[in-house]
């Protein structure tokens, strides 16, 4: 079975003691009929509420304001993007697959780049000038050494963020620091069969405890809000750490990339949804060091769209 934790935000009648409470639920089966998945991050509405076993169901999905699908969360509000300057070593087109699936999002999104204290002051300026010239500024941070973490906690408050980046660059690591510092972290539980209980109105946060990456196989990858001391919530999201692009098509994919936002934001191109690979009166020129990785992810675009 499928339980949702639900954090019960507001309630309706005389039960307002109980906010702040976690709950255990199902989600009602007439919301599977119409394929109205629960995510992680919704606002749910729950009912059939026992506040003494702590179990309801959910019986309704408020409107998202954002939604992202891999990993799948709703309501997000920010992405904080990770990686680490060594071990392993920053690599461009990597970070680049990573940063053109984020903007593919629309949702605002800040990079962080841990492990400093591996690389020289040298090294590490060399990178903040790289990273200007793609239109990023970048956090440096160590979670080794706790260098620059202020800061990440400091972005992240009172906000749905959504942690990504490459295995081994120190996600879980940073989540066990904010976890540590928060006094609510969200732990499994065993579950039993929920039991049926009386009707309130409810809001939530949701800790999705099981979840399937809907490719047919049978992989189950976790997703869970942390709620972190300072307000809002992380979503800790182990796996979810492969770009796909495969809401990236080739006509957006020039959004995605800042440097061409702002060639084209200075002068037009000669005509409407120009791909910049040197189509006449194009403003976007060669002459930019990620170019090569536009029109490599322009390729692979391409030939997605061609096989499908
Ligand atoms: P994840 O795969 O992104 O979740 O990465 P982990 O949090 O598992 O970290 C991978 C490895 O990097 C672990 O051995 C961590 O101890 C180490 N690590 C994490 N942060 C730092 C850091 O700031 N400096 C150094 N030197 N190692 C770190
Ligand atoms: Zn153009």
């Amino acid at each position: 079975a499928n339980f949702m934790r639900v954090v019960v935000h507001d309630v309706a009648g005389s039960e307002k003691s109980n906010s702040g409470v976690e709950l255990l639920c199902v989600v009602r089966a007439v919301l599977k009929k119409i394929r109205r998945r629960v995510l992680v991050g919704d606002k749910v509405l729950v009912g059939s509420i026992d506040w003494i076993d702590r179990r309801g169901m959910i019986e309704n999905v408020f409107h998202r304001r954002s939604e992202i699908l891999d990993p799948p969360v709703a309501n997000v509000d920010h992405l904080l993007l990770l990686f680490s300057l060594d071990q392993p070593k920053l690599e461009p087109f990597t970070l680049t697959r990573f940063l053109v699936e984020a903007e593919s999002t629309g949702i605002p999104l800040t990079l962080a780049l841990n492990k400093c204290e591996l690389i020289t002051e040298e090294e590490l300026e060399s990178w903040k000038i790289r990273l200007r010239r793609w239109n990023y500024e970048p956090f440096f941070c160590s979670v080794g050494t706790k260098e620059g973490l202020d800061a990440i906690a400091f972005i992240l408050q009172n906000q749905t963020s959504v942690i990504v980046g490459p295995s081994g660059v120190g996600k879980s690591s940073l989540i066990n620091i904010l976890r540590s510092n928060s006094g609510h972290a969200i732990e499994e539980e065993n579950w039993f069969e929920p039991i049926l209980g009386n009707k309130f109105f409810e809001d939530q946060r949701v800790g999705e405890v099981s979840s399937r990456s809907g490719r047919g196989k049978h992989t189950t990858r976790n997703v869970s809000l942390l709620a972190l001391s300072e307000g809002g919530y992380l979503a800790d999201t182990p796996g979810f750490n492969q770009p796909s692009l495969l809401k990236v098509t080739k006509q957006s994919l020039a959004f995605c990339f800042p440097e061409i936002r702002k060639m084209t934001e200075e002068e037009n191109c000669g005509f409407k949804n120009c791909l910049h690979i040197g189509e006449p009166g194009c403003v976007v020129k060669g002459d930019w060091e990620r170019y090569p990785y536009y029109l490599q992810l322009l390729d692979e675009i391409r030939i997605r769209e061609e096989f499908q």
